[in-house]
């Protein structure tokens, strides 16, 4: 009998990224000097004061055994600190706080604990896949709040249908944003969480990308009075602490909502390795260390390498306050495929073309951050050569 993937699946858009892929793999095959602009990932090494606190935590044989569910408090209560110095937000750890296998864990499942068959779940475009998949996973109705160059990439909350605003169960937000690293205003927080209370649903704020800024620090979405009653915000040490490979990260929030969220992972995981909690409790009670702090330097020099070099070609880039992504509005005439296409076969520059994250991303391309400031002048050299 032919495998058929479960409806499920099937019921995501397609990957369009296939097509790039490819086209990468044949350039690196071919023996051109590819330089990818592709990918999230920190290319600096995780800091050697969390590696070390993980050497010792490996040695340790309570640690070989099965985790706690719900994360070790040591990790917790320092999460909580975290949350108190760094946004002002006062955390119950018991009740409000539990650790993630990454936020991407923690997405995925989410919805599972919050969404029933049917109900509304506003995503908004472009976006992280994720929401989207998860959404659909747990048989939520996706309905998409595009965010605009002109609106700042925030999502116009009046313009959702009431009908759909009391049928949806699910907000996601994601500030600072992937892919367009914009950062939110404290007034579209409240905003948003009044949206919520009015009607009834819950938000999960993603906020992976909150310490990986240049100028003004991001604000939670648990700052604004009333927020816990409908509010779960998410956190990664992925980027912070360039330790996306460790997969650790925590949810804080509404008490009933990190219950539920833990009552899915206590049938789908059994936590994280305690060792890697031990380390990421280090980790959190320096995150101003030197060794963490600097990279935003590098990533400042390169960010503004890129986006003087994009401007100068004729890309539209406006300066991201967050993230390590430019977001480029393409020449005219050009869809994102068709760009990222040029680019790889002309300059083998790797772009992301916009359209992965959902249609309103069709007229623009993400660049990251996490190649060397050398390099990156030499993509924007060869994509000057480029007679766009
Ligand atoms: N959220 C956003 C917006 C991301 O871009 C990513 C990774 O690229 C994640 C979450 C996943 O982060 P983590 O490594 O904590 O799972």
């Amino acid at each position: 009998m032919p495998f058929e993937p479960a409806d499920r699946l099937q019921a995501l858009p397609p990957y369009l990224f296939i097509e790039i892929d490819r086209k990468r793999r044949e350039a690196i095959a071919a023996g051109k000097d590819v330089i990818n602009l592709g990918v999230g990932d920190p290319d600096f090494p995780t800091p050697k004061f969390i590696r070390k606190r993980m050497a010792v935590a490996l040695d340790d044989p309570r640690n070989h055994r099965y985790p706690f569910d719900e994360g070790v408090p040591e990790f917790r209560e320092q999460a909580a600190k975290f949350m108190k110095q760094r946004f002002g937000v006062e955390v119950a750890w018991q009740r409000e706080l539990i650790t993630l296998i990454g936020t991407k864990e923690g997405l995925g499942h989410l919805p599972l604990a919050v969404v029933n068959p049917g109900d509304h779940v506003l995503v908004p475009q472009p976006a992280y896949p994720v929401y989207q998949a998860a959404s659909i996973f747990a048989g939520g109705v996706p309905y998409h709040m595009p965010l605009t160059e002109a609106n700042g990439w925030l999502p116009d909350l009046s313009a959702i249908p009431s009908n759909v605003a009391r049928s949806a169960s699910l907000m996601f937000l994601n500030y600072p944003n992937n892919p367009t690293g914009a950062c939110a205003t404290i007034e579209l927080f409240t905003e948003a969480v009044e949206f919520a209370r009015a009607n009834d649903l819950v938000i999960v704020h993603d906020a992976a990308y909150s310490e990986l800024y240049f100028d003004q620090r991001p604000n939670s979405i648990l700052e604004p009075p009333g927020a816990k009653d409908v509010c779960v915000e998410l956190h990664s040490l992925s980027k912070t602490f360039n330790m996306t490979g460790w997969r650790i990260g925590w949810a804080v929030g509404n008490t009933d909502v990190i219950a539920a969220l833990a009552g899915i992972k206590s049938n789908m995981d059994s936590g994280q390795f305690n060792a890697i909690q031990q380390a990421g409790t280090e980790a959190l009670a320096h995150a101003d260390h030197v060794e963490v702090k600097g990279c935003l330097d590098v990533y400042r020099e390169r960010r503004n390498v890129l986006v003087d070099g994009l401007n100068k070609i004729g890309f539209g880039v406006t300066r991201p306050e967050a993230t390590f992504y430019v977001w480029a509005r393409c020449p005219e005439g050009y869809t994102s495929m068709e760009l990222a296409g040029r680019a790889l076969d002309e300059a083998s520059v790797v772009l992301i073309p916009g359209i992965g994250f959902g249609e309103p991303g069709d007229r623009y391309v993400r660049a990251a951050l996490t190649v060397e400031a050398d390099r990156i002048a030499e993509a924007v050299k060869r994509l000057a050569a480029i007679d766009w």
